[in-house]
């Protein structure tokens, strides 16, 4: 299955040669070469592009509640805990991915030590800390606390103030801009999924100052006028896009922007959400956001535009190791096929990152990112979620992962 959206091709052979995929197809047309230094038999399973996990928080730790995001471990240990998050993404056959937000200034850091083989993971795409307006859905430590939220989120009013914090970010390395535009489900009282948490001048102001310094910007947008300021805005992604009018689909589509939805977050908050004391109007509000989300991801879809996979992992009812459970969700409960949705997770990924051109699809050429499962993904999807069924992970053509590694 290569990830372009055609249908896979029975008794395929993938050959890699330095690093790069120099055939494709058939085996039996295999071009006539040299015999490979080593053979891996996908025994009849799957072979596909390695997955891109596009919304990805390496430094959420599974947390219960939201407020124990920047105060419950220094930064010391949540640097520990976000390498082994990387690590146990590659494993579930997530080759790359894109950050969509990073505590303290981890991800930068992270992505450097898995440039140099330090430590295991997908090639990230790193962001940092958070922008949001003052009083919006991440301002959430009242003021008599004296908790500045300094690892979690850059907090600003008006846009001289956003162009700060995007320079700070530009300081730090980063190279996507994480920004809240809209309120949440997460937060029924203040900032509710149909507030603004920044206004369009500071958004407007984000994104010069980020694409002036060839960063990207993505944002939280759940509100119809959030995802309508974002787009007019110019932002790169749309993280979410619940509440989609006909002019917010028109304005996406014009513009070709991807959107990540990130659905098994609400799925997974509607079920699991009771048992961590989640308040009945916030499971009520994700239930709104996760009709309307999944409504949205299909017209995008059908209507030709694109749809990222991603999902949010990192919360007590997501733990990082489920990120694959956001596709079979996409194929069992919003409708795309599963050739959809592979393309979706590989070659759509690859695009987020700006690297469509080197990863997202087995064609000659690319990087080898590949993952071998052991069975027909499209008969059952839900397949991807079981690391025990995750034969090999290649990345630049090593066998970093997989049951072959053991
Ligand atoms: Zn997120």
């Amino acid at each position: 299955m290569d990830g372009t959206g055609a249908p896979p091709i029975p008794s395929a052979a993938v050959l890699i040669r330095d690093g790069l995929i120099v055939y494709a197809g058939p085996e039996a047309h295999l071009p006539p070469t040299s015999p490979p230094d080593s053979t891996i038999d996908a025994r009849g399973g799957t072979i596909l592009p390695g997955l891109v996990e596009a919304h990805f928080h390496p430094t959420y730790f599974n947390v219960a509640a939201l407020e124990d995001l920047d105060i419950k471990y220094p930064v010391e240990y949540v640097t520990l805990l976000a390498s082994v998050n990387c690590r146990l993404a590659l494993e579930c056959g997530y080759t790359s991915a894109r950050s969509g937000g990073s505590l303290f200034n981890i991800d930068v850091w992270l992505k450097k030590a898995i440039e140099e083989e330090l430590i295991p993971g997908p090639r990230l795409a790193a962001s940092g800390r958070e922008i949001c307006g003052v009083g919006g859905l991440m301002d959430w430590n009242p003021d008599f606390r004296r908790i500045g939220m300094e690892g979690l989120v850059l907090l600003v009013n008006g846009a001289d103030e956003a162009r700060a914090a995007v320079r700070r970010l530009v300081k730090d390395g980063v190279e996507w801009v994480k920004t809240y535009p809209t309120g949440d489900a997460a937060a029924p009282n203040l900032n509710d999924h149909h507030s603004l948490s920044m206004t369009f001048d500071e958004m407007n102001a984000v994104v010069a100052t980020a694409h002036n310094h060839k960063l990207k910007v993505t944002g939280h947008c759940r509100a119809t006028q959030g995802i309508k300021n974002a787009l007019r805005a110019g932002y790169d992604t749309i993280e979410h896009a619940t509440f989609m009018d006909g002019e917010a689909l028109e304005l996406l589509l014009e513009r070709n922007t991807p959107v990540v939805p990130a659905l098994q977050f609400e799925k997974a908050s509607i079920e699991l959400g009771p048992a961590f004391g989640m308040p009945q109007s916030v499971i009520d509000g994700h239930k709104e956001t996760l009709e309307g989300g999944a409504e949205s991801a299909r017209r995008i879809l059908r209507a030709g535009g694109r749809v990222g996979m991603g999902g949010d992992y990192g919360f007590a009812w997501t733990p990082h190791g489920t990120y694959a459970k956001e596709l079979t969700f996409f194929v069992r409960e919003v409708g795309f096929t599963p050739l959809e949705t592979i393309r979706c997770a590989t070659h759509t990924g690859a695009a987020i990152l700006g690297r469509e051109h080197e990863l997202g699809t087995i064609e000659s050429g690319k990087l080898a990112d590949v993952v071998i499962v052991d069975g027909d993904i499209l008969a059952d999807i839900s397949l991807l979620e079981d690391r025990n069924r995750i034969l090999a992970v290649l990345q630049g053509g090593i066998l970093k992962a997989g049951l072959l590694t053991k």
